[in-house]
């Protein structure tokens, strides 16, 4: 094995070139990844690139102009295995030479927080029509998800879908629903009164408006390149499907549909199917 192959995220990869004029630098920020978080690499010293490819874990990497070179986002599945996952980039510099990088990127695991739920029988023990209705509905969801928009709409640093300060929280959550283990909570949940504004986190395409059986009225936004973030629960929804919305464009308001037991926003987001905590995105080092 090469020195190179055993270095881990937290380090800074200084690749030897050919030619040292062009001498580039591969970063991870954060440089500690875990379970269900968002990070960049960013390759410094690259400016005169044309174009960069890579890939992490054999899933494609999208480039875009960062600094003296470029970024991409790398999602963490909230349920990734943790251990080394290899990640490698290459291009060709504006003289024509060729370059290359690889290395290995630690996901650490986390330990996500138990919470006991109590619901109405009905939205936990469902009916045969209710559990094809939402099969259903998260079959469409996954479908949207593996849709990879080509073009990058999102730009610039993302917004809270709310205006509040109030910290998120419940993502990743293992819940236990009328003393059922379901699936994990793949999202966070803004506490807020019914009717409060929400907003595109950045600018996107309206993927989908639908009500479903457990998100309620809910909104979908396309980033591109396979990001997308979903808004949950809503009481009102101000866009239809097809719509261009810019960075804190008013999409709807905060509601209860669906199962949930009091006013509050369901936020979550995936990229290239990794489900990852949409908080995340709010401290992404991204400036507008
Ligand atoms: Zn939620």
């Amino acid at each position: 094995m090469t020195a190179l192959a055993t270095v881990l995220a937290t380090a800074v990869i200084l690749v030897a070139v050919a030619q040292p004029a062009v001498a580039f630098k591969v970063t991870v920020k954060p440089t500690s990844v875990r379970q269900g978080d968002v990070a960049l690499i960013v390759v410094t010293g690259a400016a005169t690139a044309p174009e960069m490819d890579g890939s992490v874990a054999g899933r494609p990497l999208f480039f875009f102009p960062y600094a003296d070179g470029y970024a991409a986002l790398i999602g963490v599945d909230l349920e990734a295995k943790p251990g080394r996952t290899p990640w490698h980039i290459g291009f060709v510099d504006g003289a024509g030479a060729p370059h290359k990088a690889f290395g290995v990127i630690t996901i650490k695991s986390r330990k996500f927080p138990v919470q006991r739920l109590t619901l109405p029988t009905s939205m936990v023990d469902l009916s045969p029509a209710d559990e094809s209705r939402a099969e259903a509905e998260a079959t469409r969801l996954r479908a949207l998800y593996d849709t990879i928009s080509a073009a990058r709409l999102w730009h610039g640093r993302f917004t809270r879908p709310i205006a509040t300060t109030v910290k998120p929280e419940g993502f990743g959550f293992r819940r236990i629903i009328n003393g059922q283990p379901r699936s994990p909570h793949s999202g966070v949940d803004f506490a807020a009164p019914a009717g409060t504004p929400v907003v595109a986190s950045n600018r996107a395409r309206v993927a989908l408006v639908a009500n479903h059986f457990f998100g309620g009225r809910l909104v979908a936004l396309d980033h591109g390149e396979g990001l997308y973030t979903l808004y949950m629960h809503l009481q009102r929804v101000d866009v239809t499907e097809g719509n261009l919305v810019e960075r804190g464009a008013i999409i709807g308001a905060v509601g209860s549909t669906g199962r949930a037991t009091g006013p509050h926003l369901h936020w979550a987001a995936q990229l290239r199917r990794a489900r990852i905590d949409p908080s995340d995105l709010l401290t992404l080092p991204v400036g507008d």
